[in-house]
């Protein structure tokens, strides 16, 4: 079958790879949808330190069953599925706490092992989720949304809230649509105006340009001067990683869930000064999943205006190009398998 590669920084290949039949408690699934996420681009670019070449990328799949191994009873042939793309160990200390999204021997699919950028591909049957009133285009958004629902449930975010979200891409985009849907009112922080429309309709309130308007100014309109009970940071850069402890109110809460790839120095005081609560936020749990799902269900995402551009899998290799050369007006880009 087709698959694509990553050989090397910068260098991609359409290959033959074997294909695989189901295990015990195994599902083979047709791939008809892959999203390119911000780890794949980070492997097309070399910054991915969790990953050894050559690698197929690809975790975001919308996939539909074309057999089962034996003792699957959860999904069937022609079922349309989303897959959970990490892997969980059950012994450390997340996995003990019940929070397998933070698993520390976690291998999620395109990155510590190979993707599903491939015509199939071959899952435990307890990573699938089924749902068949969705696309395929659909499903291939619900990863990244449910990274993004994992950050609103991180902030604790409740009605009246008011919450920034630093970064508009897919992840930040969830985690508006989470906090929105938690009742929160969300000003959405972008460098590119081409983000605010989609952001609107994901439920933020406001946009707020931090390339044309300074930050330092945001927290002035909100909550009356107070400034904003939440700050999710989904970029990962050093600047919005501080910026978020300067702008979020006294004893509010600040969700980190971009990844930085240089360390962040603080101006520590303020995280005593505010009595902030400071948290993390990795991958997306089952529970996250499901809401999106759900979400999904509801329209209560402008779906039709996530995906920036199709590819053929025989020119994937462009949509990495493509994306490194522009990735302010990229929100998410797709591959069509089948
Ligand atoms: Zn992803
Ligand atoms: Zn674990």
């Amino acid at each position: 079958m087709l698959a694509l590669k990553i050989t090397s920084p910068g260098h991609t290949e359409t290959c033959t790879v074997q294909e695989r039949e189901p295990g015990a408690g195994e599902v083979k699934l047709r791939v008809h949808r892959v999203g390119l996420c911000g780890s794949d681009l980070n492997t097309f670019r070399g910054l991915n330190p969790m990953v050894t070449y050559p690698r197929i990328p690809g975790h975001e799949i919308g996939a539909e069953v074309i057999a089962t191994g034996t003792g699957v009873s959860t999904c069937s042939v022609g079922d349309k599925v989303v897959a959970i793309p990490y892997t969980e160990c059950g012994r450390c200390a997340a996995c003990r706490a019940g929070r397998f999204n933070a698993c520390e021997f976690n291998e999620t699919l395109g990155v510590q092992r190979d993707g599903a950028m491939s015509a199939t591909c071959v899952l435990p049957a307890e990573k699938l989720l089924v749902c068949n009133s969705l696309s395929f285009d659909d499903l291939a958004l619900v990863e990244p949304l449910a990274v993004g629902m994992r950050v609103a449930r991180r902030a604790a975010v409740d009605i009246g809230d008011h919450v920034v979200v630093f970064g508009c891409g897919v992840v930040g985009l969830g985690a508006i649509a989470g906090a929105a849907a938690a009742g929160g009112r969300v000003v959405a922080v972008d460098v590119d105006d081409r983000k605010k429309s989609i952001a609107l309709a994901c439920g933020a309130e406001r946009f707020f340009n931090s390339r044309t308007d300074p930050l330092e100014e945001l927290p002035r309109s909100i909550d009356g001067g107070r400034g904003p009970a939440v700050v999710v940071e989904a970029v990962g850069l050093d600047m919005t990683y501080r910026a978020a402890i300067d702008i979020v109110a006294f004893a509010g809460r600040v969700v980190y869930v971009g990844y930085a790839k240089k360390p962040v120095s603080f101006d520590t005081s303020l995280f005593v000064k505010k009595e902030l609560d400071i948290r993390g936020s990795r991958n997306a749990s089952a529970r996250d999943f499901s809401a999106v799902l759900s979400l999904l269900e509801q329209r209560r995402y402008p779906l039709d205006r996530l995906i920036t551009a199709h590819y053929p899998l025989s020119e994937a290799g462009r949509a990495f190009t493509d994306w490194a050369a522009d990735t302010g007006g990229v929100t998410k880009f797709v591959v069509d398998i089948t």
